[in-house]
């Protein structure tokens, strides 16, 4: 059963009052948030982190991805791929990867903003909206399991 985290950055990693800043000085990663999310994952039982933040724009080479990728892997966790999209349809550019992607079969997405996933019943139950992954909530009155799991995940280690 493979298991797949949906990752955006902005709003996940970090909030508007993280004072932390990447090598070309935008908002940089909170380590203690990072932790909470490969806490997690390890809880439930490891799998992919699929990039779906607009960081994925950047060049695997650009000094802030590196930092994003140092950053991960300072707590064992690495990206395994990203979404494509376009015009903020970032649940579009997780539907086309799941087509090409038919291993994963259980997945949330972590997010602070809807964009739009509600128009995907399937992505909706599974979206965690946060506000820094520690202030995390359904965006769904009826989550699946796995979003449900994976709240509980999160906040065994608060
Ligand atoms: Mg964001």
């Amino acid at each position: 059963m493979e298991f797949a985290v949906f990752l955006d950055v902005d709003g996940v990693l970090n909030t508007r009052t993280t004072v932390k800043q990447t090598p070309y000085g935008y908002t940089g990663i909170d380590d203690a948030r990072v932790e909470i999310l490969a806490h997690a994952l390890e809880k439930y039982g490891g799998g992919d982190i699929v990039l779906s933040s607009d960081w994925k724009e950047l060049n695997p080479k650009h000094d802030d991805y590196v930092y994003l990728v140092s950053k991960l892997k300072k707590y064992g966790l690495e990206i395994s791929g990203q979404t494509f999209d376009s015009n903020l349809e970032r649940g579009k550019g997780i539907k086309e990867y799941l087509e090409q992607h038919s291993e994963i079969e259980e997945f949330v997405i972590l997010d602070d903003m809807t964009f739009d996933f509600e128009r995907y019943k399937k992505f909706w139950e599974r979206l965690l909206l946060t506000n820094g992954i520690e202030n995390v909530k359904f965006a769904s009155r009826t989550p699946a399991v796995e979003a449900i799991l994976f709240l509980n995940f999160i906040h065994v280690f608060l």
